[in-house]
């Protein structure tokens, strides 16, 4: 993943490499603030209002003290558009408590950055082709005091990563410790069974997924069709077609779990069908 050279820091122009944080800064020392991702087609940031509506709601459950300035941030991400010169990226944004170490957080002053990220490449292989995914049991995740918020709090996530990769997957996806399917490190999971499509509750705790909610609205419009529901590991391996969602990735098919192909191991109908009216849909 690439940063683009030019970023923002509390609405000030930066290039990579330049020195910003103190050594007391909460970010570093308690991962204490909250992120999004938004994704950038063709010069176009999508549905900014929704990452701005969850990104306030992060800030509420971790009671970091920031007014959004919506228009300011769009114009600061135009800005970076226009000095690294890209039309289609990720956009990051953080905000954290600032600075100054010691709990009860003394009284400072949040801050924000905004970075241009790069799109992976294998994304568009991987829509096409499909990837594996592991299961992981991981019951401390959804206990949190935090949950629901985007926060920048990530070793759960980090560590599942980890153990996908060396088992070869390109996604894990958390089973709570009740046994209940969440989602996966880096996006909601859906999947199809009898043409029915069936994705975790939001109560399990799991992120409220910016794309989840555009594919249920999809599925919707096209009177496909779904569930919101708790569903456990089988219900997921003996699925006809199972998908992720994310941002960046948009809708990724799943062909095998752990050692279980799912489906005839290629990408599913209803799948490609919903990837395509996804696409549709940001571009319009
Ligand atoms: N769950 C987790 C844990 C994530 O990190 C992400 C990616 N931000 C998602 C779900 C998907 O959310 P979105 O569609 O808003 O990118």
């Amino acid at each position: 993943m690439k940063v683009y050279k030019f970023f923002s820091y509390n609405f000030k122009i930066f290039k990579k490499g330049e020195k910003l944080f103190s050594i007391e800064h909460r970010g570093l020392n308690y991962g204490d603030g909250v992120y999004e991702t938004l994704r950038v087609y063709d010069g176009r940031i999508f549905a900014f209002k929704e990452h701005m509506e969850r990104l306030k709601k992060s800030l509420d459950v971790v009671k970091i003290n920031f007014s959004l300035n919506e228009r300011k941030i769009e114009n600061e991400i135009a800005n970076l558009l226009k000095l690294n010169r890209v039309k289609n990226c990720a956009v990051r944004i953080v905000i954290t408590r600032g600075n100054g170490l010691g709990l009860p957080p003394p009284k400072g002053k949040p801050d924000i950055s905004i970075m241009l990220v790069d799109i992976d490449k294998k994304i568009e292989e991987y829509q096409k082709r499909g990837i594996k995914a592991i299961l992981i049991e991981n019951p401390r995740l959804y206990d949190f005091s935090t949950r629901g918020a985007k926060t920048i709090n990530f070793l759960p996530n980090v560590l599942g990563s980890i153990e996908f990769e060396k088992n070869g997957a390109q996604e894990g996806i958390f089973v709570t410790k009740e046994g209940f399917i969440a989602e996966g490190t880096t996006s909601n999971v859906f999947f199809v069974k009898d043409e029915i499509l069936k994705t975790p509750s939001l109560e399990i705790g799991i992120l409220a997924g910016i794309t989840r909610k555009f594919i249920l609205d999809i599925a919707q419009e096209q009177k496909i069709p779904f569930e919101e529901g708790f569903y456990k590991k089988e219900d997921l391996l003996s699925a006809d077609e199972v998908f992720i969602s994310s941002t960046t990735r948009e809708i990724v098919p799943v062909i095998q779990i752990d050692d279980k192909k799912i489906g005839d191991r290629r990408a599913g109908s209803l799948t490609l069908s919903l990837l395509s009216a996804f696409k549709k849909k940001v571009l319009s």
